[in-house]
């Protein structure tokens, strides 16, 4: 008998591998958080982001 192996991708909010599940056999391809909570800090994450980003480009210009 041969041993199924499953897929694997790394989350890109929290860096963690998660396995292939039956629930996303049709949208693997576009699956990129292990969690719907990783992919609410995604946004949230975006979110700080773009502030500390704004905050560094005040402070470049010595504003
Ligand atoms: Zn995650």
């Amino acid at each position: 008998m041969k041993k199924q192996h499953l897929p694997e991708k790394q989350c890109i909010v929290c860096g963690r591998p998660f396995t292939w599940r039956k629930k996303w056999e049709k949208v693997w391809e576009e699956v990129k958080y292990c969690s719907d909570q990783c992919r609410m800090n995604k946004t949230k994450r975006a979110a700080h982001l773009r502030v500390a980003e704004a905050y560094l480009a005040g402070l470049a210009k010595g504003v």
